[in-house]
């Protein structure tokens, strides 16, 4: 074999597995294969000047590249099963917190220290929240902040590069069964291991369908998030963020009974573009370092839409819809919320003359051309509700961007070692549908590195 263990994917499920195998130091010959680039090439172009919207690069450096999706994220490192993946349901609670607090430490030995671990216990504001039909999720919540996060991966990098093979600007096209292990073939060689871990994230999704279409390993997809980013004045929510940086509330409108929960909210942070598989949607982050933080606060409402047969294609469904909403408006479009109560579009001088000067350019229209009514009605319901904890939350120049989607990979079928039906072929991260967020992606890379340490000794 050319190597004990590859490892597809180097975005922290990819990088915690490379650095828990590369750390316990047995020799092993491992190598992680990239699709994108290094961490130091990766460079969206848009600039807001020459570049204003998505150019659909071959290779996203958003998405792609060492770090992953994460590299360029806001750095909220939720330790908590209460939401970011279902990890828990393959290895337990508690070895999952157990994960999520190892990694926690990983990253305040490479560049995190000092960062603040913010936690919703004992805290009056999930009291506020029940008063209010609002439910607070329970978590503790590190922020890295996009700048720290970028330094971590640096460093990681910086220590695991001459203990690891790594090959960027790779895809990898296809993986065949062979006698003893697998042969990985990419778009430029092709090469054998014992054991290999595939960690693609939300890039890889389509790919990740045909190589389990192909090797005949089971999945199921029932389920898509779709809503808005919310951005509003940073001061609205501050006694929220201050003390719990990240707030994860629940609401059930009142009219069809849905829940709408908020989701990735972003202190003094800014609103950006996502591109999956070149349809354009919105996501959020925010720095630490004070000097490039703004005065606006962003976070998704989302409602989970789950559907029953024979419909499978949850993906595709909210795909659709945010291809509408980038046919209306190019890409995302942002609309003030006294507009949309109003039925009217919101038009350029419209937006000039709104008190809350949008922190990403996105052309002024109508989200409910493009969102289902069921889906606006709700998150309607839930800025109301949110109004009474956090006044000023319905005021008109409440901007919404849309459409924010959150695609679930398809759940891979694995036991409870998140390995396949085949022997040594594990999948892991937002790739494998078992987790959405960092700290359940990395966490599940630790998991199979020491899965296949302990084999390995025994
Ligand atoms: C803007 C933004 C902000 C976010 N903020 C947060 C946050 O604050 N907190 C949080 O918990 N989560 C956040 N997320 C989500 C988080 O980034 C992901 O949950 C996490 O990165 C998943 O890790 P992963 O390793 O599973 O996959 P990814 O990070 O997606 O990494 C997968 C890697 O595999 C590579 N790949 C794909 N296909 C192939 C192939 N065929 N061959 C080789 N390589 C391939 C990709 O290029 C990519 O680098 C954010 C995401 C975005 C986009």
């Amino acid at each position: 074999m050319d190597y004990d263990v590859i490892i597809i994917g180097a975005g922290p499920g990819g990088i915690y597995a490379a650095y828990e195998l590369a750390k316990n130091n047995t020799g092993m010959k491992i190598a992680v294969i990239e699709a994108g680039k290094e961490l130091a090439n990766r460079k969206c172009p848009i600039d807001g000047d020459k570049v204003k919207t998505c150019i659909n690069c071959p290779s996203c450096s958003i998405m792609s590249g060492f770090g992953g999706a994460g590299a360029f994220s806001d750095g909220k490192y939720n330790i908590t099963n209460d939401f970011g993946g279902t990890l828990h349901e393959y290895i337990g609670k508690d070895k999952a917190i157990e994960l999520m607090k190892y990694v926690d430490e990983i990253n305040m030995s490479h560049g995190g220290e000092g960062t603040k671990l913010y936690s919703t216990a004992n805290t009056s504001i999930k009291k506020l929240c029940m008063q209010n039909k609002l439910l607070l999720l329970d978590a503790s919540v590190r922020h890295l902040g996009t700048d720290k996060n970028y330094v971590v991966l640096g460093n990681l990098y910086d220590e695991l590069k001459d203990k690891v093979d790594f090959m960027f600007l790779t895809p990898v096209v296809d993986i065949a069964v062979i006698d003893g292990g697998y042969k990985i073939v990419t778009t430029k060689s092709s090469l054998t291991c014992s054991k290999c871990i595939v960690s693609v994230g939300r890039s890889g999704s389509k790919w990740m369908e045909e190589v389990c279409h192909n090797l005949d390993i089971e999945t199921e997809s029932n389920r898509v998030d779709l809503g808005v980013r919310v951005e509003l004045p940073a001061e609205l929510f501050s006694h929220l963020t201050d003390e719990l940086y990240e707030s994860k509330i629940v609401y059930r409108t009142e009219k069809f009974e849905d829940k709408v929960r908020t989701f990735c909210m972003n202190p003094r942070g800014s609103v950006v573009n996502e591109n999956t598989n070149g349809i354009v949607t919105v996501n959020g982050h925010s720095f630490e370092d004070p000097a490039k933080q703004t005065d606006k606060t962003n976070f998704a409402l989302l409602v989970s839409k789950h559907f029953s047969e024979p419909f499978k294609d949850s993906n595709g469904y909210g795909e659709s819809i945010a291809r509408l909403s980038n046919m209306l408006g190019g890409g995302v479009i942002v609309q003030r919320f006294g507009d949309l109560i109003r039925g009217r579009r919101t038009n350029h001088k419209r937006l000039e003359a709104s008190f809350v000067t949008p922190t990403l350019k996105a052309e002024p229209g109508d989200l409910s051309l493009v969102l289902p009514k069921r889906i606006l009605d709700g998150i309607i319901e839930m800025i109301y509700a949110l109004d009474k904890i956090a006044p000023g939350t319905a005021n008109d120049d409440t901007l919404l961007y849309g459409v924010e989607v959150k695609f679930y990979n398809m759940e891979v079928k694995l036991n409870e070692r998140l390995e396949t039906k085949y022997s040594g072929l594990y999948m892991i991260g937002d790739g494998s549908g078992v987790t959405h967020s960092l700290s359940h992606a990395s966490a599940s890379g630790v998991f199979v590195a020491r899965d296949i340490l302990s084999s390995v000794k025994n």
